[in-house]
């Protein structure tokens, strides 16, 4: 931040007035720069930071010094002017010094609803913002006139015990501090953070002379913009109040004259095409000078145009894209600036799946779209159970009557929201769409009875939490079960942006994908390879299932072997599809990793289908399940250790991998693969597995008459891993961290059950963040940092990653650059994100050097 005591805090806007946005805000800032390009622009004072920081504690600043520069009679409008225009601020007040003598006067010179108008929307935005009132009670009237601004004036009078203040400095001084305060305040604080705001980030003011067009010619107010918000696509749009064309509605558009030639009415380009034609002209401007699509608002006197402010449009995430390829594609900003100009998080946005608009849909009950994109998952009814679902790795839907600021973290978690009350600002709907999360709001004909733990749809069905249903949050309707999705249209711009994100970026990003589908959908993401392919989850479907838990039970080796050998071709059809799809890039498939327990059932009805299954009887089944069960499974036989213990699982793993290898090979596709050995704490468990594998790898060459290389690598995931990485890589090519294990294992914390305790942990501040969320750089970190030194020790040429559920956040990409790792692995959907953040951490790095 710059320095606050080489600024005033009161500053007149002119052309040289010392400002910075860092100071003064982004809007402040702007103006200065319409200013500097002689625009037409009202007098205007800003306030800084620091001047509202102290209006907000209670400390008055010096208000003839702030008035002065509007003169007797001043008639002022204040606005918000945060630092970063997308982190918001309190809603803009205007007409700060209507009073009673002046709407007499008024009503003079402009007319009676006129004036009326302009006192009855101040009174509006003071009883609803300053003095805090019902908003209920002050809605606007049909009909502005002395009548219902002295009925509006009592009920302030009624609801506060006081008159209306009638002095301006007095009105401006409570405009200030409400205004002030208002940034202090919960929601504020919390939306702008879930845009990147910084905990202490200020609120600057800007107070400027109301330009109020009125006057004999063409007279009126509007706003223009020159993209359309939604997509981006250059296009005028806005809207022009005109006073001279009739009495002016409030509210209504039926003042409202379209700004571009129309067959439907007048238009503001009809009407007074100079001042239109100077509003169009300014377009480039903008662009040109300000390297931006702004906004601007104006007014028109007397067929003469005012600028009263100008801010960056609005824009979806969509439109950020184009606006910022097309800045660049017109060489207004470089491509560097377009691709740092895009928010990370506004991609994943734009990736959002929808529901196949030809799909059936079971539909539970409708409610308001609040945040778009569909998702599917399981109900829960509280944010902790959200946050448990999570650290399961499993997708849930988070359904509650409204939810609170407590709640954000169970968003956060979820995959969707879903709320009985509330419209498209409510809590949910505004912190759904911040953190890009699909939300339905206001579904008030669903009820939720907490003691069955059910979700009660109109019609009596009910749903219990667990089971799955689906949000979609682009028409608002929320279905049972899981409909067949779309995946996100991604188009020209999103292209050619991600395109420059590559040329910037120095490190690799592939995707952790475990199916032919997840595979796909990593190469319409520009995945260089898949960096984790977890390979049991292929064993969890349909006949696969049965022949697994058959391995299981198979006695000896040679029974073993023999229900391999019909897993076999499953394996290696999948691991061909993969290979396939994924041509020419490298694939790093996972030898297999869960305990066993996992594919065998747990209920008396689970166990009974079992033994059905295996032809035994029901208290043999559940001997032999017992048998297998664990105290501490995540810490017992699984990973390598099963690969030791029952070798043939790898065995057949391996040949499975080399056979399609072959396949592909004389097919003509190329392909580098890589094995990954999983949960390895000793480097003799490499040893012993490299020797089998490499086995297999030279009898399927022999078979099968071809030559082929791949690399044998290892999961650094145990603490152990990372502490022997240097004699572990000496018989490892690569070595990825498997950062959600890692964690598990450093903080001794259980990834299934940390979500019980997680939110009370973080609300007291023991820990920062959730360590599963957001990588502990501080403590998992100096692990990764220390195995990452001891492997390059071990072998100088070893290929660095990290694999956990971290892989595509901000801090961990950042954190492998620092370490020279060679790439990320992350799922899917946020390929692209880390691919844009990859680049925005590499040009800032440019910027810094
Ligand atoms: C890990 O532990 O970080 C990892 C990627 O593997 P999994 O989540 O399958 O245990
Ligand atoms: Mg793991």
């Amino acid at each position: 931040m710059q320095q606050q005591s080489t600024y005033k805090q009161l500053t007149l806007i002119t052309p040289t007035a010392a400002m910075h946005a860092s100071v003064h805000g982004g809007r402040a800032k702007c103006l200065q720069r319409l200013i500097r390009l002689e625009m037409p622009v009202p007098v205007t004072v800003a306030l800084s930071f620091d001047a509202v920081q102290q209006i907000a504690r209670g400390q008055s600043v010096d208000m003839d010094a702030l008035m002065a520069p509007f003169g007797p009679q001043p008639l002022l409008s204040v606005r918000p002017s945060s630092q970063d225009p997308d982190w918001g601020g309190p809603s803009a007040i205007l007409n700060i010094g209507m009073n009673d003598a002046r709407h007499d006067a008024m009503c003079e010179t402009m007319g009676e609803w006129a004036a009326s108008a302009m006192y009855l929307r101040f009174v509006q935005a003071y009883a609803i913002h300053v003095a805090r009132l019902d908003p209920d009670e002050f809605y606007l009237p049909d009909v502005p006139d002395r009548l219902s601004l002295k009925a509006m004036l009592d009920t302030y009078e009624a609801e506060t015990d006081e008159q209306f203040p009638q002095d301006p400095a007095v009105q401006l001084t409570q405009v200030l501090r409400s205004m002030a305060r208002a940034w202090d305040g919960t929601t504020a604080r919390l939306l702008r953070q879930a845009k990147g705001a910084p905990q202490d980030a200020g609120l600057g003011l800007v107070v400027q002379a109301m330009a109020l067009g009125v006057g004999q010619g063409e007279c009126g107010s509007g706003v223009i913009q020159y993209v359309d918000s939604t997509t981006g696509v250059p296009q005028i749009t806005g809207r022009y109040m005109s006073q001279s064309q009739g009495r002016e509605a409030l509210g209504a558009a039926e003042g409202a004259i379209y700004l571009t030639r129309d067959p439907r009415g007048p238009s503001l380009e009809d009407l007074c095409p100079d001042a239109f034609a100077e509003l169009v002209a300014l377009r480039d401007i903008c662009r040109g000078y300000l390297r931006e699509e702004m906004q601007v608002e104006f007014t028109i006197e007397n067929g003469n145009l005012h600028i009263l402010d100008a801010v960056r449009v609005q824009r979806s995430s969509r439109a950020s894209v184009r606006i910022a390829v097309a800045l660049a594609e017109d060489e207004m900003i470089p491509r560097e600036e377009a691709v740092l100009r895009v928010e990370p998080a506004a991609l994943s946005e734009l990736l959002h799946r929808q529901i196949d608009p030809l799909a059936k849909r079971d539909l539970i009950v409708r409610g308001i779209a609040a945040s778009p994109g569909a998702a599917t998952g399981r109900i829960v009814l509280t944010a902790n159970e959200a946050q448990a679902s999570a650290a399961r790795g499993e997708a849930c839907v988070l359904v509650r009557r409204e939810t609170t600021p407590e709640d954000i973290r169970g968003m956060h978690a979820a995959q969707a929201v879903l709320t009985m009350r509330g419209g498209v600002t409510s809590h949910a709907a505004v912190i759904g769409r911040g953190l890009g999360v699909p939300c339905v709001v206001g579904a008030s004909d669903l009820s939720i009875d907490f003691k069955k733990r059910q979700v009660i749809a109109p019609n009596g069905r009910r749903f219990a939490a667990g089971d799955t249903i689906t949000v979609d949050g682009t028409t608002g309707q929320i279905l049972a079960g899981e409909p067949p999705m779309l995946e996100a249209a991604l188009d020209d711009a999103f292209q050619t942006l991600l395109q420059w994100a590559d040329e910037f970026r120095d490190i690799g990003v592939r995707a952790n994908a475990d199916t032919p589908a997840d595979a796909q959908t990593a190469r319409n993401f520009a995945a260089e390879g898949i960096g984790l392919c977890r390979t049991e989850h292929m064993f969890f479907e349909g006949e696969r299932l049965r022949v697994m838990r058959e391995m299981i039970f198979a006695e000896g080796g040679d029974d073993r072997r023999a229900v391999l050998d019909r897993l076999l071709p499953m394996q290696r059809a999948d691991f061909r599809a993969l290979f396939e799809i994924m041509q020419g890039r490298n694939v790093c498939v996972r030898l297999f990793d869960p305990p066993l327990h996992e594919f065998l059932p747990s209920d008396k009805a689970g166990l009974r289908d079992l033994a059905g299954q295996m032809d035994v009887p029901l208290h043999e089944a559940t001997a032999r399940v017992e048998a297998l069960s664990e105290y501490n499974p995540m810490l017992g036989m699984r990973g390598v250790r099963l690969g030791i213990a029952i070798p043939e699982i790898y065995d057949m793993q391996a040949r499975a991998i080399f056979e399609a290898i072959a396949a592909v090979i004389k097919s003509g596709t190329e392909i580098t693969v890589e094995i990954m050995i999983p949960l390895v704490s000793a480097m003799r468990e490499v040893e012993l597995v490299k020797a089998r594998v490499d086995g297999v790898a030279n009898a399927v060459m022999a078979e099968t008459r071809t030559e082929f290389e791949y690399r044998l690598g290892v999961m650094v995931e145990t603490p152990r891993a990372a502490l022997r990485a240097q004699d572990i890589a000496e018989h490892a090519a690569f070595l990825s961290f498997g950062t959600n294990d890692l964690t598990q294992m450093t903080y001794g914390l259980s990834r299934d059950d940390a979500g019980r305790f997680m939110s009370a942990y973080v609300q007291q501040g023991v820990y920062a963040e959730d360590p599963f969320h957001t990588l502990d750089i501080e403590g998992v970190g100096e692990l990764i940092a220390l195995g990452a030194e001891r492997g390059r020790a071990g072998r100088k040429d070893v290929i660095l990653s990290i694999c956990g559920e971290h892989g595509g956040s901000r801090s961990a990409i950042a954190f492998c650059r620092t370490h020279g790792f060679d790439y990320v692995s992350c799922s899917p959907f946020r390929v692209p994100v880390a691919r844009l953040t990859a680049a925005q951490l590499a040009l800032q790095d440019r910027v810094v050097s």
